[in-house]
């Protein structure tokens, strides 16, 4: 595979600091020893470092050896989960609990291999921006993208574009994936409260019945994708949690549902909400229950510009053997689409080998592929080297 060499040559680096990133996970915004670890990095390689930008964010900035007003802003996130690893190797986490689970070690890692090949070259116009974002698992507004943006980062750091990636378990290793326009789902969330006054078990018709009603909402949101929306405009409602009752001959007086709800199109995505109040009101009508519905959008659709997937294409295409331009969107949410919302830019998908075994992400028993770093960090590479003088 065409890796550049000089990031070839520290591949066993690189290697070393995703292990020591693996080892020390940190949740969203307590990435304080990874916040440390990346900025002392970049300071080493000459590049500006700017500390708490959003929070536990880092930026660092890099001219290149030729005159441009053009500055590319590249991010990758460093924020572990709330999973206790099962693995046992070496480089298993040593924070109770806290895991990288998503490979966001390996992202943080591929982006410093990048700033230190850059930073040695600097072979390309203008400026790059490395953006280390906290808090990418936390997302929608309270999220690390919505912050930093909030708090400045494209007012404090020029960025006339912006890229990132995720590794994408299940790909090949040496597969990348683009594509122009929406690529990841938005995702809202809702919260819906059914009440009533309660009663005994074996007197339902003295009340109405909340966990009846709950029952009836269940199936009733499955309408809004099978019924309220274009059936060639993709949407998924998925019910996740369901709380009531603590006795086996009392029916409660409240049971709380909570869920999300992913589309692509703004027209699927802005009819889901009054159908969701209308098949709830509904049914509470129906059996004579009480009901509060929360409903709050969190994450934008990701979309992807057509100028910024081609340069995407073209680095891509010069550092792996394959460059999938039409892979299947997801219904997965992704926090860099704040990123995207605000500046033209691309988000891909890096192979990371199998998903058998648990390699899977989210999971207990993931690890990040160290084979992918020197691609990653390549590809970050030709795309700062590739930009044109401007
Ligand atoms: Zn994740
Ligand atoms: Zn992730």
């Amino acid at each position: 595979m065409p890796v550049l060499n000089r990031i070839a040559e520290f591949q066993n680096e690189m290697t070393l600091w995703r292990h020591h990133l693996h080892a020390n996970p940190e949740l969203s915004y307590q990435e304080h020893q990874t916040a440390s670890f990346v900025a002392e990095k970049l300071r080493s390689y000459g590049i500006e470092v700017t500390e708490g930008v959003g929070g536990t964010g880092v930026v660092g900035v890099l001219h290149g050896n030729r005159e441009s007003g053009r500055s590319i802003g590249l991010r990758a996130d460093m924020d572990a989960l709330a999973i206790e690893e099962r693995n046992d190797f070496a480089h298993r986490s040593t924070n109770r609990g806290v895991m990288h689970a998503c490979g966001h070690d390996g992202h943080t890692t591929m982006l410093l291999g990048a700033a230190r090949y850059l930073a040695e070259t600097r072979n390309f116009s203008g400026r790059a921006v490395f953006i280390f974002q906290p808090a990418e698992e936390m997302g929608g507004e309270d999220g690390g993208a919505a912050r930093m943006i909030r708090e400045g980062l494209f007012e404090n750091f020029q960025c006339d574009e912006i890229y990132g990636l995720h590794n994408w378990p299940g790909m090949e290793v040496g597969t990348f994936a683009v594509k122009a326009g929406p690529m990841m789902a938005s995702g809202d969330a809702f919260e819906i409260e059914v009440e009533s006054t309660g009663m005994h078990a074996a007197q339902p018709h003295k009340g109405a019945d909340v966990v009846l009603t709950a029952g009836h909402i269940l199936v009733g949101l499955q309408q809004i994708s099978a019924r309220n929306t274009d059936p060639l405009d993709a949407i998924v409602v998925s019910a996740t949690q369901i709380h009531g009752g603590d006795a086996y001959n009392v029916l409660p007086n409240r049971v709380t549902i909570r869920g999300t709800v992913r589309a692509f199109s703004p027209t699927a995505r802005a009819a889901a909400e009054p159908s969701l109040r209308r098949v709830v009101e509904g049914m509470c009508l129906s059996t004579g229950a009480q009901c509060k519905i929360s409903y709050v959008q969190q994450y934008p659709t990701l979309i992807n510009s057509d100028a910024a997937a081609r340069s995407a294409e073209a680095a891509g295409s010069s550092v792996f053997n394959k460059v999938e331009t039409n892979p299947p969107q997801t219904m997965i949410v992704e926090d860099f689409a704040f990123m995207l919302e605000d500046r033209p830019g691309c988000y891909g998908w890096i192979g990371n080998g199998p998903d058998d075994n648990g390699r899977i992400l989210h999971s207990a028993w993931f690890d990040f592929n160290d084979e992918v770093l020197p691609l990653g960090a390549s590809y970050f590479a030709a795309l700062v080297e590739a930009r044109p003088k401007a």
